[in-house]
């Protein structure tokens, strides 16, 4: 918690509602929250009250003798309908090469259904702003959409130049409707995205930035997730180079319905892993997938799926040099 502020009980029922069916020690809560020293005994006697307690919007339970252990049971309402929820799977179109027509095939295998949240974890200049802008482009002609970040527009609401400019020189996308009115929208905020997230569309919000409590993750993307509906989320996170999930880590990875991790790829290409998806005409997870972007930043181009190199495992050198295998990137096409 930030200094010298006390922890709500909103704030811990907020923390817990991320871990929702799981198991949690108290170690690990106070942890995660940066509960001090002299704030242990309170913290305790907050979670006792939390237990006994079950209408504060979590219910939590003590499991075995010794104390310290937690379980977080599952939010449920009761069901009182006979109507079957109407929720129906959405023709996302993910980013593919224009000249190459390659691409990653996940329309095919993954199913993505309203109120999904996919999430893109990059370092910086990784592609993610090519991933948005493309995966924007694919889709504005089939759903209403809306893009949300920081660097797209200036504090004077006009959009920003290297944006125009961007956008101009993907010469095959039609941004613009008869009117001469962009085919999507634009919302210059750069927090509070659950409060700006429109339902019934696809959002795509690049990026969330989080600097400290990172747990909070979980908790922006959960009430995007409640605020997005019938519509879909698209969100960016940062991530640090080498990581294997971007910040937030595992409270990013829980609420998202689909999870891409992109890292670089030898000197100048990129690789995808996919951390988590619901798949459900073959798998999925772990699978990568190599690409380059060309064109200044805009084209998605030569994607191919690829894995480990076993020459190497990975390294792209041997204990005799640079591996020749794999081109000294560690990976191989598939
Ligand atoms: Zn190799």
């Amino acid at each position: 918690m930030i200094e010298n502020k006390k922890l709500t009980t909103t704030e811990l029922v907020d923390y817990l509602g991320s871990f929702q069916g799981q198991t949690l020690t108290i170690k690990e809560m106070m942890g995660d929250l940066q509960i001090k020293e002299e704030q242990q005994r309170a913290f305790r006697m907050m979670l006792s009250r939390l237990c006994a307690d079950g209408t504060k919007g979590i219910k939590i339970k003590t499991i075995g003798s010794k104390s310290g252990l937690y379980k977080i049971l599952t939010n449920i309402t009761p069901i009182n309908t006979l109507v079957i929820p109407n929720s129906k799977p959405i023709d996302i179109t993910f980013p593919y090469g224009i000249d190459d027509v390659s691409g990653f095939g996940f329309e095919q295998i993954l199913e993505v259904d309203e109120g999904d949240v996919l999430v893109i974890a990059g370092d910086s200049n990784s592609a993610k702003t090519a991933w948005v802008i493309n995966m924007l482009a694919a889709n504005m002609d089939k759903f209403p959409c809306v893009l949300m970040g920081n660097e797209y527009a200036r504090i004077d609401n006009q959009l920003s130049p290297k944006f125009v400019r961007r956008m101009k020189r993907m010469d095959w996308v039609n941004w613009e409707n008869e009117a001469g009115q962009l085919k999507f929208i634009i919302l210059p905020v750069n927090e509070d995205y659950e409060d700006w997230v429109q339902p019934g569309k696809i959002n795509f919000i690049d990026w969330i930035d989080i600097e400290e409590n990172l747990w909070l993750i979980g908790r922006i993307i959960k009430r995007i997730k409640h605020a997005v509906g019938n519509g879909v989320a698209i969100i960016v996170l940062q991530k640090g180079r080498g990581q294997i999930l971007g910040r937030g880590r595992d409270w990013g990875l829980q609420m998202a319905d689909f999870y891409v991790a992109i890292d670089p790829l030898g000197q100048y290409q990129r690789r995808l892993t996919v951390q988590k998806a619901k798949a459900t005409k073959g798998y999925l997870d772990g699978r990568m997938w190599g690409f380059d972007i060309i064109d200044f930043g805009t084209k998605f181009h030569n994607i191919r799926e690829i894995k480990k190199c076993s020459h190497c495992y990975g390294k792209g050198y041997t204990t005799r040099g640079d591996c020749e295998e794999c081109n000294k990137t560690g990976y191989v096409d598939v």
